[in-house]
C-alpha cells in the first residue's frame, strides 16, 4: 500500500495552507477543490468525494481555530478527522457468538479476489485467539480451490472439510456443520465459489446457504486494486446476499486507495481486515485513523 500520488497531492495542498497566517473562505475553497481533484484521481467514488468536501468545508469555514494550531493546521486536522470518519471511525471486529457457541462465517467474493487465501488467513487469526476453526471447501467449480484450501489449512495447522466437486455447495456446507459439531470446531469458515463476474447463479448459491444454515457473519473479499469496481461489487453483494463486513485484499498492490476510502461510505459496511500480501500471515486489522494518517502522510 503506497498511495504516493494521493499523499503527494494532499501534502502539496496543505503546504500552501500551512504558510498562511489567516485563511479566507476563498483559501479554504481553493484548497478543497484541489483535495477533491486528488481524491477523484485516486478513484474515490464521486458522490463520496462530494459529500466529503462538503463536510470538511462546512467545518473549516468559520471554524474556531484551536489553541496551538494555525488555520492551515486546523484544516488538515479536519480533513484527517473526516477521512477517518469516512472509513468508519472505529475498528470493527468480527462479531463472535457468545460463550461456547459456534460462530459460522461465510466468505464470498468474485473469483480471484482472494477468498480462499483470506479464509485461511482468518483461520490462523482465530487459532491464535484460542479458537478451533474449521475451513469448509464449497468452491466446487474450481477443483484447485479445494486443494488450495486444504494445503493452506495444513500450513495454518487448522482443520479442513471437503467433499470434492460432485455435491451441491449447500450440502457440503451442511455436512461441514455436522463435522464441526462432532469435531468440536467453534468457528466454521465456509469458502464459497466465486465467478469472474456477478451472476444470478452465484448469488442464488449464497442465498441458499444463508437460508438453510445459520450464518452469523457474511464476509465479502474484494480486490483493492480494482478500485471503484470493488465498491460496486460490494454494493451488489450487500443488496443481494447481505454483507456484514468487507475484507480488502491486495492492499499491498494498491497504489490509489479509492476502494479503501469509498466502501464504508457507499455500502455502510465496515472494512474489517486488509490483505497485505500472499503469505498467510499477511492480513492486518483495519484501523480507519491509521489509514487516514498514512494517506495524509
Ligand atoms: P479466490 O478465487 O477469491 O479464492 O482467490 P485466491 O484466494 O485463490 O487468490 C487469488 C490470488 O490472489 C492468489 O494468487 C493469492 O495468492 C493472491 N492474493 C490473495 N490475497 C492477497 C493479498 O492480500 N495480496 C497479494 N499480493 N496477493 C493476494
Amino acid at each position: 500500500m503506497a498511495f504516493e500520488s494521493l499523499t503527494d497531492k494532499l501534502q502539496n495542498v496543505f503546504k500552501n495552507l500551512r504558510g498562511k497566517g489567516r485563511l479566507t473562505e476563498e483559501d479554504v475553497k481553493t484548497a478543497l477543490k484541489e483535495v477533491k481533484m486528488a481524491l477523484l484521481e485516486a478513484d474515490v467514488n464521486f458522490r463520496v468525494v462530494k459529500q466529503f468536501v462538503k463536510s470538511v468545508e462546512a467545518r473549516a469555514i468559520g471554524a474556531d481555530v484551536m489553541n496551538g494550531l494555525n488555520p492551515g493546521q486546523m484544516v488538515i486536522k479536519i480533513v484527517n478527522e473526516e477521512m477517518t470518519a469516512l472509513m468508519g471511525s472505529e475498528t470493527t471486529e468480527i462479531a463472535m457468538q457468545p460463550g461456547k457457541s459456534t460462530t459460522v462465517i461465510m466468505m464470498c467474493g468474485l473469483q480471484g479476489a482472494g477468498k480462499t487465501t483470506t479464509a485461511a488467513k482468518l483461520a490462523g487469526k482465530f487459532k491464535l485467539k484460542g479458537k478451533k476453526p474449521l475451513l469448509v471447501a464449497c468452491d466446487i467449480y474450481r477443483p484447485a480451490a479445494i486443494e488450495q484450501l486444504e494445503i493452506n489449512a495444513k500450513k495454518q495447522n487448522v482443520d479442513a472439510f471437503s467433499m470434492g466437486t460432485k455435491n451441491k455447495p449447500l450440502d457440503i456446507a451442511k455436512a461441514g456443520m455436522e463435522h464441526a459439531q462432532k469435531n468440536g470446531n467453534n468457528v466454521v469458515i465456509i469458502d464459497t465459489a466465486g465467478r469472474l463476474h456477478i451472476d444470478e447463479e452465484m448469488m442464488q448459491e449464497l442465498q441458499e446457504i444463508k437460508e438453510n444454515i445459520t450464518v452469523h457473519q457474511t464476509l465479502l473479499v474484494v480486490d483493492a486494486m480494482t478500485g471503484q469496481d470493488a465498491v460496486n461489487v460490494a454494493k451488489e453483494f450487500d443488496e443481494k446476499v447481505g454483507v456484514d463486513g468487507v475484507i480488502l485484499s491486495k492492499m499491498d498492490g494498491d497504489t490509489r486507495g479509492g476502494a479503501a476510502l469509498s466502501i464504508k461510505a457507499v455500502t455502510g459496511k465496515p472494512i474489517l481486515y486488509v490483505g497485505m500480501g500472499e503469505k498467510l500471515s499477511d492480513l492486518e486489522q483495519f484501523y480507519p485513523d491509521r489509514m487516514a494518517g498514512r494517506i495524509l502522510g
